[in-house]
């Protein structure tokens, strides 16, 4: 039986079963009012007869709250709320995006859903938000003895594409600074900056790696006084020196590669406003990789997981393509 045969894929009482096996593990929350286990299931609900459907429609996974007698169903609070898009879509995006090593385009998925363009955008940066780990949750990366790889890379378009009159000579001027640190063996964290000076850089470090790891980079000058916060490391590139004894960046360049790849090949141009989002979608697939032991399937019930108040309206996504 393949992947996409599963029932929840297909069928929409599934879906919600799915879904509450998954954000429910603990017992049945109240959304109104926090309550736990306190509440029962409305059976036979249909919405109210319209032309297009004169029986309605049935209402999936409804519940009445004992407490404060409100209704619910699993999709309050989440990024699902306020969606019209059936939830058994919902997860078959999020299967697609989480299998997909390189992401998926909006333009695919509009044409895989059948759904407009704009709803899968959408539905798509939700997803994302969904990927993003909470900044409580982001513990220290590297510790005692441990490496962490640090690196600059630049995304955004070749100035031979553009239209003469918007080319400009500045090697970096139009692209976008993403950052990223990973733990040899462990998590990576990517952040869209301004700009990628000791100054802007030495506060993020202080505050995402542990100070007894042992820290790797090339030798551009904006990481020279490292060594004042961490035992650091240095290959030069410039001279040509990319691996000695345990010093090296290649994690970290594989990290930016797959990165590259995914927005060359599969979104084209993102936008940098919407970059971090996209950085999370990457950094997410990563930090759940086959590599630690993670399959598709557990990671999109992680992403899954991460829905739960992650929502996102439309005021706060801007609805520009990128
Ligand atoms: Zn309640």
């Amino acid at each position: 039986m393949s992947v996409l045969s599963k029932s929840y894929f297909h069928d929409e009482a599934e879906a919600f079963a799915h879904v509450e096996a998954l954000l429910w593990a603990d017992g049945r929350v109240c959304p109104h009012c926090g309550t736990v286990d306190n509440s029962y299931r409305l059976k036979n609900q249909r919405t109210k007869p319209t032309k297009k459907s004169p029986n309605g429609v049935e209402r999936h996974g409804l519940y009445k709250c004992g407490d404060c007698r409100k209704q619910f169903t699993v999709r309050i609070g989440t990024i699902f709320e306020e969606s019209h898009l059936p939830l058994h879509l919902w997860l078959q995006a999020i299967h697609l995006m989480c299998s997909s090593k390189k992401g998926i385009s909006a333009h695919q998925m509009h044409r895989i859903l059948e759904c407009t363009y704009k709803t899968a955008w959408f539905l798509e940066h939700r997803i994302r938000e969904a990927m993003r780990l909470p900044l409580e949750d982001q513990g220290a990366l590297g510790g005692n003895g441990k490496a962490v790889e640090l690196d600059e890379t630049y995304v955004g378009g070749k100035e031979s594409n553009k239209p003469i009159y918007k080319r400009t000579k500045a090697r970096y001027a139009s692209k976008a600074a993403v950052f990223s640190m990973v733990e040899r063996g462990g998590q990576v964290r990517s952040m869209h900056l301004m700009d990628v000076t000791a100054a802007t850089l030495r506060p993020i470090l202080l505050a995402h790696i542990d100070d007894k790891s042992v820290v790797m980079t090339d030798d551009a000058g904006q990481y020279r006084k490292l060594s004042d916060d961490f035992a650091h490391e240095v290959v030069n590139h410039s001279a040509d020196e990319y691996v000695r004894g345990d010093a090296y960046t290649n994690t970290v360049e594989g990290v930016f590669s797959i990165l590259k790849r995914g927005i060359a090949g599969t979104f084209h141009h993102v936008s940098q406003q919407h970059l971090g989002r996209y950085l999370a979608e990457f950094d997410f697939r990563y930090n759940n990789r086959s590599a630690l032991g993670v399959e598709d399937q557990a990671r999109a019930a992680t992403a899954l997981r991460g829905i739960v108040a992650k929502r996102l309206t439309y005021k706060s996504v801007d609805r520009t393509e990128g």
